[in-house]
């Protein structure tokens, strides 16, 4: 047992003590065997029912063959002289005509330590929280301050185009808007989840997510020469999710597959998005993929870890918060090498129960 704990015999001698004890009195084992239970607890207050008035003894009913007497403070009484106060419990077990009494013996002092080191550990454990906190809104933040720089630039240069190009710069400020609030959108989202308020789950159609998402993405899929095609299987059945999170998982896999496709022939540039019902009805299927240089079973081991990357100016924890969104909606995230080249991402989402379905369909 991790507390000190004796047993004493019907005369009130050390029978056993276990090592918590051994350390707590200053004395050997087989010096504690033997010695008095006064010797030890030379003070006891006189506060117990059961208690023999005057004894420095564990009290206790005289008829019961187990009996217990209250937790209480006493003074326990070191090798070296030194006292400090305990609590014991004593119980009586009586066996077989025999008779001991089990005396557990707990120290405040050292509870009150290791209350302390647990109160340290939990706060140390959220400033680690924080951390991994603040470095995850970096990096999801990342992406809509791009796009709005991107945007922003694209507006100033059809500001100066002659004739002005009223019709790209109405669009380029419309995803400055939407970029601006999605951003808005995420802060809220973190200090919600800081703050362990529950996600806001909605019954969403996960293709129009996915058409959103490739909305969000075109002009990063343009300035970098990629393709993105999206293939949305006719009716997929509602994911009960929130909206933003799974957006980020979307966008946090294009934006990798367009990394992965970087160095590649323009016709290799390649990304494509299918969303599908899963078979036998396990809900919805959406995979990314593209036809950079893939993954080795190694790398597929690794690339979900929290801070994991292989890019220069990565974070390498895209994956890693993508994955915990999407287990927090009941899914899974997982990664294959293609047969012939690249990669493909897999997320699939439990569809909503049929009472959200109605929800929705009634709202
Ligand atoms: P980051 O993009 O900041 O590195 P992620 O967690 O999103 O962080 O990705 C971790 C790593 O997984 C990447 O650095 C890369 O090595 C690997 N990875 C992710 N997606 C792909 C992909 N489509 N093809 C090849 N490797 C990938």
């Amino acid at each position: 047992m991790p507390g000190a704990v004796i047993v004493v015999d019907d005369d009130f001698r050390v029978v056993l003590a276990n090592e918590p004890a051994v350390t707590l009195f200053g004395h050997t084992a087989s010096e504690l065997s033997d010695m008095s239970f006064v010797q030890l607890f030379p003070r006891m207050p006189e506060d117990s029912a059961g208690e023999r008035s005057g004894r420095s003894e564990p009290g206790a009913p005289d008829d019961g063959r187990a009996a217990s007497c209250g937790q209480r403070m006493a003074i326990a009484r070191s090798k070296d002289g030194s006292e400090h106060t305990v609590s014991v419990k004593c119980t009586r077990y009586g066996p077989d005509g025999a008779s001991a009494w089990i005396v557990m013996i707990a120290d405040p002092c050292s509870q009150a330590a290791a209350r302390r080191d647990d109160q340290q550990r939990v706060h140390f454990s959220r400033v680690s929280e924080l951390g991994d906190m603040a470095a995850a809104l970096a990096h999801e933040i990342n992406q809509p301050l791009t796009a709005i720089l991107s945007n922003a630039r694209a507006a100033q240069r059809f500001l100066e185009s002659t004739p002005q190009d009223q019709v790209d710069l109405r669009e380029a400020l419309a995803d400055i808007v939407a970029d601006s609030c999605r951003a808005t959108e995420i802060v809220r989202k973190l200090r919600q989840f800081v703050g362990e308020a529950p996600p806001e789950t909605q019954p969403l159609d996960m293709g129009n997510l996915a058409r959103e998402v490739a909305h969000l993405m075109r002009r990063d899929a343009l300035a970098r020469g990629v393709h993105l095609t999206l293939d949305i299987a006719g009716q997929v059945p509602l994911v009960h999710c929130d909206n933003i999170q799974l957006q980020q998982v979307l966008i946090n896999l294009l934006r990798n597959a367009f990394d992965a496709v970087e160095g590649c022939r323009a016709e290799d540039r390649v990304v494509s998005v299918k969303v599908s019902a899963a078979p036998q009805g396990k809900g919805v299927s959406i995979t990314v993929s593209d036809r950079g240089p893939g993954l080795n079973t190694d790398q597929i081991g690794e690339i979900f870890k929290p801070f994991f990357t292989s890019k220069p100016h990565g974070m390498g924890l895209g994956l890693s918060i993508s994955r915990m969104i999407v287990t927090r909606h009941g899914g899974h995230l997982w990664a294959e090498s293609n047969s012939d080249r690249g990669a493909t991402f897999h997320l699939l989402l439990p569809s909503a129960s049929a009472a959200a379905v109605s929800e929705l369909r009634q709202s």
